[in-house]
C-alpha cells in the first residue's frame, strides 16, 4: 500500500465524518483516507460534501495538520465573512 492512501466506497459499518462529526451511514459512498502526517498514523472516512470543501481549500490550510470537525470551524468562517 502506498501513502497517503485515498479512495472512495461505500462504507461496510457506519462511520462519522471526519470534517463535519456526521454520521456516514452503512452502505453510503465515503473518501476514506490513510496515510502518515509527521510520523503519526491517521485514516479517516469523509462524506462526499466535506471532500469538495477540503479540495477546494488551499494548502497552506493543512500545514498544522486538521481536527476532527474542521470542516464545521470553516464554515463558521464562511458564515461570517
Ligand atoms: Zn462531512
Amino acid at each position: 500500500m502506498t501513502f497517503p492512501d485515498r479512495h472512495y466506497q461505500a462504507v461496510r459499518k457506519k462511520h462519522q465524518c471526519f470534517g463535519c462529526n456526521k454520521i456516514i451511514a452503512k452502505g453510503s459512498p465515503a473518501w476514506y483516507s490513510v496515510g502518515v502526517w509527521e510520523g503519526d498514523f491517521y485514516y479517516y472516512h469523509m462524506c462526499d460534501r466535506c471532500k469538495e470543501i477540503t479540495d477546494s481549500l488551499p494548502n497552506e490550510t493543512f500545514e498544522d495538520g486538521l481536527d476532527q470537525g474542521f470542516i464545521n470551524e470553516i464554515n463558521e468562517n464562511y458564515k461570517t465573512k
